[in-house]
């Protein structure tokens, strides 16, 4: 495995710029989880709803991140990870192209259904990976055993196993959305002091990956 050392390179344009892709989509996605969290707070104060309180958590849906897979972010990706996936170092260059992973799931928790998501990494540098596209989903790897090796507890088809990355992530580190929610609400009047927001919130988070 080869150390991947961010500083070598610089982070792409589209992301860091005060008026790119990225900041720009920061900027909607902020409001749409906002919205959400609008929508929800009026139903829990709603009679109607209270009844059901304690039941199964309400999955949350997802704003269309695109910021991410700019070419940019794909040349700086490929560069700094001299086109192998960051999970099985496979050159998958010849074969397919690059799919940017999320280290922290933008959209969805796989163990926890109503987790949005980090959806404030989502055009993240130091979240962002470059993988194959086995390993950014879900699929059957042939696994060979070495003796005296657990065996693995994902589904299994004879050697394979049922493995990959997909939007799996614990969740013990999660903070919950809300309390980003309400620090933003606090900025809107200034688009500065809401990048400062955000910057502080996301070196925040950053310092758990
Ligand atoms: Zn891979």
């Amino acid at each position: 495995m080869r150390k991947a050392d961010r500083s070598m390179i610089p982070e792409p344009a589209s992301l860091v710029d005060a008026n790119g892709a990225g900041a720009r989509e920061r900027v909607r996605a902020v409001e749409y989880y906002a919205a959400i969290e609008r929508e929800k707070a009026a139903r829990q104060g709603d009679p109607a709803n209270k009844a059901k309180k304690g039941g199964k958590k309400e999955p949350v849906t997802s704003f269309n991140f695109n910021a991410y897979k700019g070419e940019d972010v794909k040349a700086a990706l490929e560069k700094l990870f001299h086109e192998k996936c960051a999970y099985c170092e496979s050159k998958y260059k010849a074969v397919m192209p690059v799919h940017v992973e999320h280290y922290r799931p933008k959209s969805r928790v796989f163990e926890d259904a109503s987790h949005a998501g980090y959806w404030w990494l989502a055009s993240e540098w130091t979240n962002l990976l470059p993988s194959c596209a086995h390993c950014n989903g879900n699929n059957y790897h042939e696994i060979h055993l070495v003796p005296d090796e657990e065996p693995y507890s994902q589904a299994s088809k004879g050697n394979a196993y049922l493995l990959g990355k997909l939007d799996y992530f614990p969740v013990g580190l999660r903070v919950r959305t809300t309390r980003i929610i309400h620090s933003m609400r606090k900025c809107r009047r200034s688009w500065i002091l809401l990048a400062r927001t955000l910057q502080i919130i996301l070196s925040g988070f950053l310092e758990t990956i």
